[in-house]
């Protein structure tokens, strides 16, 4: 997509810490780290969100995941690991080409925080189970 920035650090067209890729995926040092060794991970084919991957696509890029998880712990070290990719503006994404971010972390102050609501009153275990049988309908 011509004005996609990904599409554009894919190219060459924009300069990119590219540190991986192969005939699906790409990989590059995001320029905005959360914490030290922050990497994203992005089919080459644009697509917005995880909506619009088909099942060979999100396996070709999940597929490099875990070599990539396993090159950061031996480089960095770090206590653990985030995964996260976000979908559409309210679930906090900014860049509308699929990502996927992989996050060392080294401490609970190392700069991310993924917190975490519960609303246990809203959501007793018959209404879960609701839930649970009307989405297992749609897959
Ligand atoms: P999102 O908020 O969409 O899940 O994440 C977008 C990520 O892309 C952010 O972490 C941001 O720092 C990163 N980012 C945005 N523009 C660029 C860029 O031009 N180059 C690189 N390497 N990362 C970018
Ligand atoms: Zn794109």
């Amino acid at each position: 997509m011509s004005d996609c920035i990904f599409c554009k650090l894919i190219s060459g067209e924009i300069p990119s810490t590219k540190i991986y890729e192969d005939d699906h995926v790409f990989v590059f040092m995001d320029i905005m780290p959360l914490t030290k060794g922050h990497i994203l991970v992005i089919p080459k084919e644009h697509k917005e969100s995880v909506y619009d991957l088909s099942e060979e696509q999100a396996a070709n890029l999940f597929r490099v995941v875990p070599k990539l998880a396993k090159a950061l712990k031996k480089t960095f070290h770090p206590a653990g690991m985030n995964l996260l990719n976000n979908n559409g503006a309210p679930a906090g994404q900014s860049v509308f080409h699929f990502h996927l971010h992989l996050i060392p972390r080294y401490d609970e102050t190392d700069g991310f925080k993924a917190t975490w609501r519960t609303k246990e009153k809203e959501y007793p275990l018959e209404k879960i189970q609701a839930l649970a049988t009307e989405l297992s309908e749609n897959i």
